[in-house]
C-alpha cells in the first residue's frame, strides 16, 4: 500500500535527471544521452570537457534510513506516512501489500532492500536529494557546462546506482560538482564503488588535468594506462599517485627527454621499453615504472570516500546477486582486442544497443523486422543466436561458437576449451564479427536495398583480423612457438 502511494506521486516529485523506477520515464532515454555524451572523448578535438561516473557503493544497502526520514519530511510527506515507513523498517518481519497482493515478507535490515516494492521509489527519493546537491554546486558561478548541455543545463543523469556527472574540463567545474556530491555522501551514507567508477576528459590540456587530479582530488584517483597511453608520463600521477618529474629536479633532462611527452612513448606493443641508463634516478624511474602493469586503456577510477566503511550483514551478502565479476570480461576485452569491437560486443552483452526491439520500447515507429535476414523481428538475442546473416558468419570465423547468445552472456563462448593463446584469437574473431555485423546492419538500416552479402564481410573480418595479429609483437613471438599460426 504505501508503494502504491508513492508510485502515484513519483512523477511529479522527480526531477528529469532520474529515469529509472519512476513509471513512465524510460532508462532508454538516458542511456541514449549519456551514449551521446561520451561520444569522442579519444579525441582531443572541441571543447574540453568532463565526464564522470560515479557507482554507487552497495546502494541499496548502505543508505542510511535516518536521512530518508528527513527527505521525505521536507519533502512535505504526511508525518503519519513516515510513521508507517518507520515502523515498516525498524521491525524485524514485515510484509508490503501492493495492487491487493501480498508482495512477501522482509527482514528489516539496516538499509533499503531490493526486492521489495518500496525501497526503489526510496532510492530515487535519495538520488532527488543527491540532485538538490548537485544544482547547488552548479549554481555556483565559477561552473561552466559541458558544451553540449549548455542549452538544456544538465550536468548529471543518474540510472539506479549509476551517476553521471559531466562538465566543461576545468577545475572549478569539476570541483563545484564533486563537492555537492561529497556533501550528499556525507549525510545519506552512500559510497563511491571505486571499480566501478570511471573519469573521462577529453581535449584538457595537461595542466588543467594535472590541477583537477593534483589539487585534492590526487589521493582519489587511480590510473589505469593502456598500450597508447596519452596520459603525460613525467607529469600526471599515475605511479602509484605521484608524478615522475618529483623524482629530481633534472629528471626529465637526464632521461634524455622532453616535458610533455605521452606514456606510449615509453611503451612498445603493450610491454614498458625504458631507458637503459645506469644513473641512479633513471634506476628509480624504471622501479617504479615497471610495478605499473598496462591494462586494456587508459581510465581514470575515483577512489575517493573509501574511508567510510559501511558494514554489510552475512545474510544480505547470501542473497544478493553479486555482478562485481562479469564471466565475460576476460574473453571481451584482452591484449589482442580492437577496442570498438570490444566496445560493440560489450553493448551487445549488456543489451543496450539501439535494436527495433528497443525502439519500439522508446516508443520510436519503426518496422520490427531484422534486415539482415528480413525474417523475424530484431532484437540483439536475434540477431547473434537466430539470424541465418550471423550464423553464416559466425561458420567463416575459424574457430566453434554457441549458437545461443544466452551462453555467450554467461562467458561461454567457446564450444570446446581452448588454450589461453587460441582463446584470445578466437575473441578477436568474435568481436570483430559482432562489430562487422552491427556495422552491416547500421548500413541496412540506413541505406535501404543495399547490402553486403556474408562473403564481404567474412573476408573482411579475416582480415582485419589478420592485421591486427601481425602487427603484434606477442603474436609473432607464438607464431615463432607454433609455426600453424600463421595459417589464420
Ligand atoms: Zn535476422
Amino acid at each position: 500500500m504505501l508503494a502504491g502511494r508513492l508510485k502515484g506521486i513519483m512523477t511529479t516529485l522527480i526531477s528529469l535527471f532520474q529515469s529509472v523506477f519512476v513509471p513512465s520515464r524510460s532508462i532508454g532515454d538516458n542511456i541514449m544521452l549519456a551514449q551521446a555524451l561520451c561520444k569522442n572523448y579519444h579525441l582531443h578535438s572541441g571543447q574540453p570537457r568532463y565526464a564522470i561516473k560515479l557507482d554507487i557503493h552497495k546502494a541499496f544497502d548502505s543508505l542510511n534510513w535516518d536521512f530518508i526520514f528527513n527527505a521525505l519530511r521536507a519533502m512535505n510527506f504526511p508525518h503519519k506516512f513516515i510513521a508507517w515507513l518507520r515502523v515498516c523498517v525498524t521491525s524485524t518481519m514485515f510484509s508490503v501489500k501492493l495492487n491487493g497482493s501480498l508482495e512477501g515478507y522482509f527482514k528489516g535490515l539496516s538499509g533499503l532492500r531490493q526486492g521489495d516494492s518500496i525501497s526503489p521509489f526510496l532510492f530515487v527519493i535519495a538520488m532527488e536529494v543527491l540532485t538538490a546537491f548537485l544544482n547547488k554546486g552548479a549554481s555556483d558561478p565559477v561552473f561552466k557546462f559541458h558544451w553540449r548541455m549548455k542549452d538544456i543545463k544538465l550536468h548529471h543523469i543518474i540510472f539506479a546506482d549509476d551517476i553521471f556527472l559531466f562538465s566543461y574540463g576545468n577545475l572549478e567545474s569539476v570541483s563545484a560538482l564533486m563537492q555537492g556530491f561529497n556533501k550528499f555522501s556525507y549525510i545519506s551514507g552512500l559510497v563511491v564503488n571505486v571499480d566501478k567508477s570511471q573519469c573521462f576528459y577529453a581535449n584538457v590540456c595537461d595542466e588543467v588535468v594535472q590541477q583537477i587530479l593534483g589539487e585534492g582530488f590526487s589521493s582519489f584517483i587511480k590510473f589505469n594506462i593502456g598500450p597508447n597511453s596519452v596520459f603525460s608520463f613525467w607529469h600526471d600521477p599515475w605511479a602509484n599517485g605521484k608524478s615522475l618529474i618529483h623524482i629530481s629536479d633534472s629528471i626529465v633532462s637526464t632521461a634524455e627527454s622532453t616535458s610533455m611527452v605521452p606514456i606510449s612513448v615509453y611503451l612498445r606493443n603493450g610491454v614498458w621499453d625504458l631507458p637503459s641508463s645506469n644513473h641512479v634516478d633513471i634506476i628509480e624511474v624504471r622501479n617504479i615504472v615497471h610495478s605499473v602493469q598496462i591494462t586494456r586503456y587508459d581510465a581514470i577510477y575515483w577512489d575517493g570516500l573509501l574511508t567510510r566503511t559501511i558494514k554489510i550483514s552475512d545474510i544480505w551478502n547470501s542473497i544478493r546477486t553479486s555482478n562485481d565479476l562479469m564471466p565475460w570480461a576476460d574473453f571481451v576485452w584482452n591484449s589482442f582486442s580492437i577496442p570498438k569491437c570490444s566496445f560493440i560486443t560489450w553493448l551487445a552483452i549488456l543489451n543496450i544497443l539501439l535494436t527495433r526491439d528497443h525502439m519500439l520500447m522508446f516508443g520510436m515507429q519503426v518496422d520490427q523486422v531484422c534486415v539482415l535476414c528480413n525474417i523475424d523481428r530484431e532484437s540483439i538475442h536475434h540477431i547473434f543466436s537466430e539470424c541465418p546473416y550471423f550464423d553464416l558468419v559466425r561458420k567463416g570465423l575459424h574457430f566453434h561458437f554457441w549458437e545461443d547468445w544466452t551462453n555467450c552472456i554467461q562467458g561461454n563462448f567457446l564450444t570446446s576449451h581452448l588454450k589461453k593463446a587460441d582463446e584470445k584469437i578466437a575473441s578477436l574473431f568474435f568481436t570483430t564479427a559482432v562489430y562487422y555485423t552491427w556495422k552491416e546492419r547500421n548500413f541496412r538500416v540506413h541505406n535501404p536495398g543495399a547490402s553486403n552479402p556474408t562473403l564481404t564481410i567474412i573476408s573482411t573480418i579475416r582480415r582485419i583480423v589478420k592485421e591486427k595479429l601481425f602487427s603484434s609483437s606477442l603474436f609473432q613471438k607464438w607464431v615463432g612457438l607454433n609455426p600453424a599460426l600463421v595459417k589464420i
